[in-house]
């Protein structure tokens, strides 16, 4: 698919003419293309798993062995996931300066396996496990060994171990939304990826951004989102190397000279 729509160089300039850069916010669409489920909507995994039965915290406490398969079949999915060219994009961007940071409301780690380094990650990630009630964390290779245990235990004090992703019932953890404002309020262009951001708090970032004197942008196959300065409507996977591309200088320095040296002989041989 090529993306031809006007509404791309208008966010290319808005990119370049950004002095204080760009936010990317991400959620659900942008890792479609990477073979990573989507929770809601459609075929969604919210539509083959109960979330209440499944994937909240409730459910955690109540019949651990029964979420813990769950969670168990989630994490292969994550590990056989790689990133897709939307992620590379943003990594390019990030790269280059024109992205300052990767606000995502994916658990999969998609973007700093591309290369991405600034990401906030709004429902956490499962890299480290924390037991329930006792406040003890662990990086996830040094509790590897209890990976196949029907419950994984915190070996400090016996406690249900839970990967630090947001299940359902739980709160968005303060420090990464507080990061993720901040970030916010202090950009000139957000562009909104793949998310229809409807849940709250999520919801409100783009607002937060617009307030403060960004233009917001979605990057959709459907349009979402209400107050926005432009849509462009495609997969990510598509529309975001394109924008690179967009973004890259038409004619470098050096191949003036060359061009210019193509023009002469072709004249020549007019002539
Ligand atoms: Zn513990």
């Amino acid at each position: 698919m090529t993306v031809a729509d006007a509404d791309l160089d208008r966010l290319a300039d808005a990119l370049r003419r950004s002095a204080r850069g760009t936010v990317v916010f991400t959620g659900a669409g942008v890792s479609i293309a990477s073979g990573v489920p989507s929770f809601r909507g459609q075929g969604g995994l919210w539509t083959r798993y109960d979330p209440a039965e499944y994937a909240s915290i409730a459910a955690l406490r109540a019949d651990p062995a029964k979420v813990w398969g769950f969670l168990r079949e989630l994490r292969r999915t994550l590990d056989a996931a790689v990133p897709n060219p939307a992620h590379t994009a943003i990594a390019a961007l990030e790269a280059v300066g024109a992205v300052t940071a990767v606000v995502t409301q994916n658990i999969d780690g998609l973007h700093q396996r591309a290369g991405n380094a600034r990401v906030i990650e709004l429902h956490g990630s499962d890299r480290t496990l924390s037991c329930l009630d006792g406040g003890h964390t662990f990086d996830r290779s040094d509790v590897e060994h209890l990976a196949d245990d029907p419950v994984p235990c915190c070996p400090t004090c016996g406690d249900v171990l839970k990967p630090d992703v947001v299940l359902f019932g739980e709160q968005l953890p303060q420090a990464p939304f507080r990061r993720a404002e901040h970030a916010l309020r202090h950009c000139d262009v957000l562009l909104v990826v793949g998310t229809s951001a409807e849940v709250y708090p999520a919801a409100r970032l783009p607002g937060t951004a617009r307030r403060c004197g960004a233009s917001v942008w979605e990057i959709n196959p459907v349009a979402e989102l209400g107050d926005v300065d432009g849509t462009i409507r495609g997969g990510a996977e598509d529309v975001l190397p394109a924008l690179v591309e967009a973004l890259r200088p038409v004619r470098s320095w050096r191949t003036i000279p060359r061009m210019l040296r193509g023009l002469r002989a072709e004249r020549w041989f007019r002539d």
